[in-house]
């Protein structure tokens, strides 16, 4: 799956990926997620240099391991991590290697600034954050994968790669959400509704979903919104949650990335409370807070970046959950592709449609 112009659809092409180089690990795809940062990445919202293959929330299984690779082995089951973990930098070694500094040198190459897909006239193609995973096959590097149980079925696996790591991490460890609080979520798509399940999770009284779709507000409920606001239409909607939620929120979640947005999280909380920008927003746009009441209200404000993850801890944490029964992971697909279906799922995901998307690659 190839974004080659900025607005146009995406193509899907035959590609060549080689083998992999040291460090570095070839897997077959099972299953890779729709997220809205691929989209992104066709209409400029996030500029990539293109043509660029896309895909970051993938799951599969390791084909090919190049030299010095000792974590994993053919037939293991893997999970890429659309940030790369060196283990040495400082956020690594602080236990944030969310933030690690081999990531921003993998942001559409491998770490080590070339990449080992080409296209059928031998052109190098591009891969998102150092992944591009929505293809048959892909060559990573180690450092952007986890490994996981087999036993784990791996399309649902492959949704922890992103949306669900984001949405579930926001809450949970980025804002550390308390039980028996009060949290507003806006923006209920993949991410949002992970968010939601995440301050579920952590046993919030008052969870509000909030959105402009009826059928995103109802998707929300099943992933553990005890209320629902359709903003469209609404004159002033601080005012209304505000009532809503008696008082204000402990915990408020922009999780559509819209300076907007962010404000109205900000806007809703009580004094003392948190406000989690999930969201990936245009570059241009900005957050305009009142300066004094940033002093007075004792408020944070916090980004929130792949959910705070360290994702070698956090997906078997996850699967642990979705195991027992406490992560919905299944709820989550509606609706699956077959990779020549793909420029059909991003169609779907510009019109705004509920859940998440998953591209299912034919077995081997
Ligand atoms: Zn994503
Ligand atoms: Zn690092």
């Amino acid at each position: 799956m190839v974004a080659r112009e900025i607005g146009k659809p995406v193509t899907v092409e035959h590609i060549e990926v080689e083998a992999p180089r040291h460090g570095e690990v070839s897997i077959r795809l099972a299953a890779c997620g729709i997220c809205h940062s691929d989209l992104s990445a066709t209409n400029g919202t996030i500029s990539y240099p293109l043509p660029l293959v896309l895909g970051h929330e993938g799951a599969g299984v390791v084909t090919a391991v190049g030299e010095g690779v000792t974590r994993y082995a053919v037939g293991d089951h893997v999970v890429s991590s659309f940030v790369s973990m060196c283990g040495r930098c400082h956020y690594c070694q602080t236990g944030r290697p969310q933030l690690c500094v081999q990531s921003l040198q993998a942001l559409y190459t491998l770490p080590d600034g070339t990449v080992r897909t080409r296209d059928s006239t031998g052109m190098p193609l591009n891969v998102f954050c150092g992944c591009g995973v929505m293809a048959e096959f892909a060559t990573v590097h180690g450092d952007n994968l986890v490994k996981i149980d087999k036993q784990m079925p791996l399309d649902r696996a492959a949704l922890i790669g992103c949306g669900v790591m984001t949405g579930v991490g926001a809450a949970v460890n980025t804002a550390r959400v308390e039980a028996g609080s009060v949290a507003v979520v806006f923006g209920c798509g993949g991410v949002g509704l992970n968010a939601i399940q995440g301050c579920a999770i952590a046993e919030a009284r008052m969870i509000v979903a909030v959105d402009t779709g009826d059928l995103k507000l109802e998707l929300a409920r099943t992933f553990g919104a005890t209320h629902t606001f359709n903003v469209s239409g609404e004159e002033n909607v601080g005012k209304a949650l505000y009532k809503l939620t008696g008082g204000g929120a402990d915990y408020a979640f922009d999780c559509v990335g819209l300076g907007k947005i962010a404000e109205q999280a900000w806007g809703v909380l009580r004094r003392g409370g948190t406000a989690v920008i999930v969201g990936i927003a245009n570059a241009a746009d900005r957050i305009t807070l009142n300066a004094q009441q940033v002093a007075l209200s004792e408020k944070t404000l916090t980004g929130c970046y792949y959910g705070s993850a360290r994702p070698s801890q956090d997906f078997p944490r996850l699967i642990g959950l979705y195991r027992g029964g406490r992560l919905k992971l299944d709820e989550l697909i509606t609706r699956t592709y077959s990779i020549e279906e793909a420029p059909q799922a991003f169609a779907d995901l510009t019109q705004g449609r509920e859940g998440r998307g998953v591209i299912i690659f034919d077995p081997a």
